[in-house]
């Protein structure tokens, strides 16, 4: 079968490689119909260390079941699944308690040691408690949307959630990417009353303010903080979704953060230590977020994709075939293209 392989920076492939196979009774092969490209897979194309054997690249899938294993029950063959970027028992303390990142039995998919979704087919371990079954049909019009809830839309829900975002409140988005729309998406959702886009971009600033944003900041730095400020009455935000996870990006967070406010983070951070502690500490600001729990958010968020509420599929702006996953890749790092939705 092909597969999408990165062996460094800037060099991703479509490699033939051995099927995907059942390894453990508890295990399911779906084929893959529809797969993406994530700002995440962004940090190894810039800068991965050549690698001879490579690294399998995607965690964002949907696709048909194909063979399950001898334990699995909840899935069945030809069932259409989404595919969240973890994989997870669904029975463990942490499952139970909606933090199935962090399921003891768990781990991430696209990594390097678990298969990747850009491929025609791969092996998802705990199938029961990873996979959620799709009431619809393969060809529906609703799937790049539900196609967002294996990552970026459960991902901007995420961030809004740990940001706290609520009924009345003003929230700052941080990053215009498609998490960053998402986490506009989410906080409409959640009732905020104003909600600010950082951002430059000028389609994706477009596609926010389609999304619910209701100011637009396109400076950066300082400049990013007194507007947001301005845009507050001079206080700042109660809720800042951080999209981005660089340190400026997280600077710019907590200094447009209300005293008492939350950030909620979903960025990857490339730091090891955390910008503007002082600032943070000061102001009693809550500085939550991580790897979104996105398995534990589809129950909530389809039926508003079912019914039209939310369409979080508008983000993708570019659909490659599988051998074209390298021209997606240099598109998404250049900006050319949001995110980028793989058909097989
Ligand atoms: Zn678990």
């Amino acid at each position: 079968m092909r597969a999408t392989v990165m062996f460094g920076a800037g060099d991703v492939r479509i490699e033939n490689i051995p099927d995907a196979t059942i390894i453990e009774p508890s295990d399911a092969v779906v084929a893959v119909s529809r797969a993406c490209i994530c700002g995440s897979d962004l940090w190894p194309y810039k800068t991965m260390e050549h690698s001879d054997s490579g690294r399998r690249m995607g965690h964002e899938a949907i696709g048909v079941v194909e063979v399950v294993g001898a334990d699995v029950r909840a899935v069945k063959v030809g069932d259409l699944v989404v595919l969240p970027f973890a994989y997870s028992d669904g029975t463990c303390v942490f499952c139970h308690e909606g933090l199935p990142t962090s399921c003891v039995h768990g781990g991430f998919f696209g990594t390097g040691v678990m298969d990747g979704a850009q491929a025609e087919a791969m092996r998802v371990p705990q199938a029961d408690g990873t996979l959620f079954v799709l009431p619809v049909g393969k060809d529906d019009a609703l799937m790049p949307s539900l196609l967002t809830l294996s990552d970026v839309m459960g991902t901007g829900h995420h961030a809004a959630v740990a940001a706290k975002v609520a009924p009345g409140k003003t929230v700052a988005v941080v990053g215009d990417g498609a998490v960053g729309l998402c986490g506009v998406i989410a906080a409409r959702r959640l009732g905020a009353e104003q909600i600010i886009i950082l951002g430059r971009h000028a389609g994706r600033i477009a596609l926010a303010r389609e999304f619910g944003a209701t100011d637009v900041v396109s400076r950066r730095g300082e400049e990013a903080v007194e507007r947001v400020r301005a845009l507050t009455g001079g206080f700042g935000a109660h809720s800042v979704l951080e999209c981005v996870g660089l340190e400026q990006s997280m600077l710019t967070a907590i200094g447009i953060a209300r005293p008492g406010g939350a950030i909620g983070r979903v960025g990857v951070p490339q730091d090891e230590s955390m910008p503007a502690s002082l600032p943070a500490f000061y102001n009693n600001i809550t500085v939550s977020g991580g790897p979104a729990p996105v398995r534990a958010y589809i129950e909530e968020l389809l039926p508003d994709i079912l019914e039209g509420r939310i369409e979080p599929g508008r983000v993708f702006d570019k659909v490659a075939r599988l051998d074209e996953v390298p021209d997606g890749y240099r598109a998404m790092n250049e900006r050319d293209a949001i995110k980028v939705m793989v058909e097989i």
